[in-house]
């Protein structure tokens, strides 16, 4: 079954703003909720399903590589990029953020214990055009947190490993159980008990590590890529926040970008242009020929189809457009000179601009397309 549109998910539309995604998704949670759809399977599917674009829509980063990639963005894929399905611990463990600590858990009772997460990560990683175009691996060093070997925890004795405390209250509707969560351990439930010498207060140490990032053909200057599971990792068996990869793409000398097509600027002598040649241009690594013809203008643009890169979101290469120059000798021996004063009045050498011909501005547009 295909996948459904986060957005149409929710019901909101594509600008929606955090605030309303956040409002759509409490409304959506509460009427699918287990606790009230009990033995419900399909209710049970659209409360995962919200969730899930709950998760991407809220998120900054993931919301701008859903909005670029859509589902294939969010996906698990080779490099571990993007999201995954969640699992009730996960969806539960937003809800936190969503109704506050009142809201439980839900689903078997007792109340869920609240997992910590842990922070996103940030990096950047520079990338030449060459990587760009066939993709590239990278290990890169990240210092995260992690916890500590040795660590031991025990049931919090305030909740008695709940992670929810309970008071009975009377009201004029008889008596009103309310559960809130555990403000000693932060309803994790969990009290760390031993901890070795240089750690934090919950176990925790900062440790370099290596991370191995995939990162697909044609990505962009500017683009975000999230790595899940590689942030901070969070004390007593939490969950880890994503390491955010940055792509910068670095200048190229021979080539600017635009998309998925590459320019290059190529010069020609005025002979070459006038009596027809062929040029070797440089590929993204490699070279080609091309052919002048007799005739040539200055700032002819010859597409080499297919040559420019990969495009990250769809299927395809864009091409390498190679723009002629014309070049005009500097200096002149007297010889020279004297070989194009003797051609100063032909009449083949005055100016005769084609009007039917396509113009400056016609050929930028055409380099655009
Ligand atoms: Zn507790």
């Amino acid at each position: 079954m295909a996948k459904r549109d986060y957005y149409e998910t929710l019901g909101v539309s594509k600008g929606a703003s955090a605030a309303d995604i956040k409002k759509a998704y409490r409304k959506l949670a509460l009427k699918f909720h287990p606790d009230k759809n009990p033995d419900d399977a399909s209710a049970e599917e659209k409360f995962k399903e919200a969730a899930e674009a709950y998760e991407v829509l809220s998120d900054d980063t993931k919301r701008q590589q859903y909005d670029r990639f859509g589902h294939d963005g969010m996906r698990g894929g080779p490099g571990g990029f993007g999201g995954g399905s969640m699992n009730m611990d996960d969806i539960f463990s937003q809800f936190g953020d969503i109704f506050g600590g009142a809201f439980g858990g839900g689903g078997g009772g007792g109340g869920r214990k609240r997992r910590m997460k842990g922070a996103n990560l940030r990096i950047k990683v520079k990338l030449t055009l060459e990587e760009v175009a066939d993709g590239v691996s990278k290990k890169v060093k990240v210092f995260k947190q992690v916890q500590a070997p040795g660590v031991e925890h025990a049931d919090c004795t305030t909740c008695h490993g709940t992670g929810q405390v309970r008071r009975v209250t009377n009201t004029i509707l008889g008596q009103m159980q309310t559960a809130s969560t555990c403000n000693v351990c932060h309803g994790t439930g969990q009290s760390i008990t031993r901890k070795p010498s240089g750690t934090d207060e919950m176990g925790m140490k900062r440790e370099e590590a290596v991370v191995n990032l995939e990162i697909p053909a044609g990505v962009e200057d500017g683009m975000q890529l999230s790595v899940r599971g590689e942030g901070n990792g969070a004390p007593m068996g939490g969950v880890p926040g994503d390491l955010i990869v940055l792509v910068e793409v670095l200048p190229h000398e021979k080539f600017q970008r635009n998309g998925k097509n590459l320019h290059h600027d190529h010069y020609i002598s005025f002979v070459d242009a006038a009596l027809g040649s062929t040029a070797e241009v440089p590929l993204l690594g490699g070279k080609a020929k091309i052919k002048v013809d007799a005739g040539t203008q200055s700032g002819k643009i010859v597409r080499l189809r297919g040559k420019g890169l990969p495009a990250v979101d769809s299927y395809g290469n864009g091409d390498l457009l190679i723009n002629l120059n014309v070049w005009t000798p500097k200096k002149l021996t007297k010889d020279e000179t004297k070989a194009l004063e003797d051609l100063r009045e032909s009449a083949n050498f005055q100016p005769e601009p084609d009007h039917g011909e396509r113009g400056f501005f016609d050929k930028v547009r055409d380099m655009f397309s």
